[in-house]
């Protein structure tokens, strides 16, 4: 048997097997698969490489491992059989955990090995599995004079997620308001506004924000109190502490905190005795100068059940809305996740994902993990038509048949011109070509006729939508950009791959 770490002509060989494998398969693949294999030993013309895990030993195989040993035995002639075994492998890098986590939480999954292993298996474990490439910030050391005063706050509140921080929240039209304002009560010594009442719909950043403040405040103030809960678990502390009779316990605790952030208010509208105790709890707060932050799916005013006298309250402090997210927004939000996560998006998939799944955040940032995990685990790269693929079935939930309007909304928008320009006489290329293609859309992902659509283009004739859609097609065979541009658009309206 050789050693290999005296053979340079091993190591080269094998330098030369990932090179080509890199450029066949991508950063992102090699990176998982390849770099934490290492070559164990080759004898009597068998080189035997080595894996961390059965998991990634049974997918390399699967997946890899004829492409390995065709170019090694291409390579250097006196190889003729690569084989791979499990070991203590160097090299490590983020797939060595990632694959025996795994092999943890999919124990069965590596029977499926190769192509086999499709949607239904990924989706089972991509959750953990994201959170394994995504940084880890629970390495953050927590500041060490907090012991006393984090026991209290673990006592009474819920733990803080680590990358619900400020620096990880993306400022856009939408947000920019709450954003502003939970960045002034995190950093104030007095509160500027109490309460400070966020509300919008869900997954907008309402909990991110919350744990935003708790963090900064925690981390600026170590030894204040900083109480951060659901309405929810405010109610059942409170009911428990009925039960056991320990509501003046409770109405202490609670009141001696400097800073309480109550999370999904509107669960307790209706609730009379859990409103009755916040109220109090609310106002010996305020009274103390303590701040108090809140969130809820809707405006105090909108919130229905929930007692005026609190209302009043609430719309006493100051009020912030999180609007529904917007394009730029969403595309923002990708870009900055792609990055937390290092993996590098296409440019294409990006806008891909920012105009089809439009409904939140938290399904946004559901529909990345879920692309990227599949493209590692794979090991192919990201692509417009994969992602399509690993998404097909929440596309498909967020589609609705797509209306005229809503295709002259989006071609009007991808190219920068009025929606008012899909109806006027205006003639400009600029603007025509536009109208063109979101006539040719609108036959395509419609069912509409000629006639309709003419109509709905400003009483054009039916003659004109027909050239739009004859040279719209002539176009797109003959101009590759202008094809894709057109592809991508009927994909984002929800036109089938
Ligand atoms: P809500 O409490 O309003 O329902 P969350 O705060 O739980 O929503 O947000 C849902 C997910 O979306 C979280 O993972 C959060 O980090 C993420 N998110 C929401 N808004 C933003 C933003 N502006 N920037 C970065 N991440 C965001
Ligand atoms: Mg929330």
């Amino acid at each position: 048997m050789q050693d290999v770490n005296n053979s340079p002509v091993v190591d080269g060989d094998w330098a030369q097997v990932c090179s080509h494998m890199r450029d066949e398969i991508g950063d992102a693949a090699f990176d998982s698969w390849f770099k934490p294999i290492s070559v164990r030993s080759v004898d009597s013309g068998v080189a035997t490489i080595s894996v961390p895990t059965r998991f990634m030993r049974d997918w390399v195989a699967n997946n890899y491992l004829d492409q390995i040993r065709a170019l090694w035995c291409a390579i250097n002639k006196q190889i003729t059989n690569v084989e791979i075994s499990v070991g203590n492998a160097q090299g490590g890098g983020i797939l060595s955990q990632a694959s025996s986590n795994a092999q943890r939480q999919t124990p069965s999954s590596h029977r499926n090995g190769g192509q086999g292993m499709m949607q239904g298996q990924m989706q089972s474990h991509q959750q953990p599995q994201m959170q394994m490439y995504a940084p880890d910030h629970r390495a953050q050391p927590a500041p060490t004079v907090q012991v006393s005063q984090s026991t209290l706050a673990d006592d009474l509140g819920a733990p803080l997620d680590p990358r619900y921080v400020f620096d990880n929240f993306v400022v856009g039209k939408p947000n920019e308001f709450a954003h502003a304002a939970a960045k002034r009560v995190a950093e104030a010594d007095i509160p500027p506004f109490n309460p400070l009442f966020m509300y919008g719909g869900v997954g907008l950043g309402k909990t991110h924000l919350m744990h935003a403040i708790a963090h900064h405040m925690r981390e600026v103030h170590p030894n204040r109190t900083v109480v951060y809960l659901s309405a929810e678990k405010f109610m059942y502390r409170f009911i428990r502490a009925l039960r056991e009779q320990k509501t003046v316990d409770f109405k202490e605790q609670f009141r001696s905190v400097d800073m309480l952030l109550i999370d999904d208010v509107q669960f307790i509208a209706g609730k009379d005795s859990t409103q009755e105790e916040l109220f109090h709890t609310f106002n010996a707060l305020v009274d103390q100068g303590r701040q108090i932050v809140l969130s809820a799916d809707k405006s105090p005013s909108d919130i229905e059940g929930l007692e005026d006298r609190l209302k009043s309250r609430l719309n006493h402090g100051l009020v912030a809305d999180l609007h529904a997210t917007t394009y730029e927004l969403r595309l923002g939000i990708l870009l900055s996740k792609a990055e937390q996560l290092g993996v590098e998006l296409p440019t294409k998939v990006t806008e891909f994902l920012a105009h089809k799944i439009s409904s939140n955040v938290r399904e946004l940032e559901g529909a990345l993990n879920r692309v990227v995990a599949h493209s590692q685990l794979v090991g192919r790269p990201i692509t417009l038509e994969t992602s399509q693929e690993v998404l097909h079935d929440l596309l498909r939930a967020n589609d609705r048949r797509v209306t005229i309007e809503e295709i002259q909304k989006r071609v009007a928008e991808h190219f920068n011109i009025r929606v008012a320009d899909m109806h006027s006489a205006r003639r400009a290329r600029s603007v025509a070509r536009p109208r063109q293609i979101a006539m040719y859309l609108s036959k395509q992902l419609t069912s509409r006729s000629l006639p309709e659509i003419g109509r709905k283009f400003g009483g054009r004739d039916h003659t004109t939508v027909m050239h739009a859609v004859k040279k719209v097609g002539e176009l797109a065979l003959h101009d590759q950009d202008f094809a894709e541009d057109v592809e991508l658009l009927r994909r984002m309206l929800g036109g089938v791959g």
